[in-house]
């Protein structure tokens, strides 16, 4: 009689999904990636010199949503030449305000560009600055012209500079 348990499993697992409120939806977000501590030191807010050095993204309209740091997002804490620039990044809202990174371009006079990170040596992409996992050498930044239907890259994992 091992059956009706597993049903009734289900049942109760189902239940709990449909219960649970609706994940917030991927969206677009414009604007600039910046340190928060520049955002808090322009507000008068002081903050301890061992506080994490944050980033967030500052949009036009003034909302500023903290970036949660993960593979969506450490480009940019690893690369400040990404940082104080217009960039497009999609994800969801979690936390309150913290925005989850999924996609990240850049605007260039006003056409998206897709970033990733290039070897020369090797012909291969990274998703975020470091050395090459094939000759060691360091990768760099590509800035690469959306190009709709374009198949999208297979992006490895750098190894730490
Ligand atoms: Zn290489």
């Amino acid at each position: 009689m091992t059956r009706p348990a597993v049903v009734l499993v289900l049942i109760a697992a189902s239940a709990g999904l449909a219960g649970d409120k609706p994940a917030e939806k991927a969206r677009t977000f414009e604007g600039k990636v910046v340190a928060l501590a520049s955002l808090l030191k322009a507000d008068g807010v002081e903050q301890d010199n061992d506080a994490s050095a944050g980033l967030a993204l500052q949009c036009d309209k003034g909302e500023v949503y903290p970036l949660v740091k993960n593979d969506g997002s450490r480009m940019f804490f690893l690369d400040k030449s990404l940082q104080s620039r217009t960039v497009r990044l999609t994800g969801r809202l979690t936390a309150g305000s913290m925005l989850d990174v999924t996609a990240a371009r850049s605007v260039v006079k006003g056409k998206e560009h897709v970033l990733y990170y290039w070897c020369d040596n090797c012909a291969l992409a990274y998703s975020q600055p470091g050395v090459c996992l094939c000759c060691g050498g360091k990768v760099k930044l590509v800035e690469a012209e959306a190009k709709p239907g374009a198949a999208k890259l297979e992006l490895l994992l750098p190894k730490d500079e």
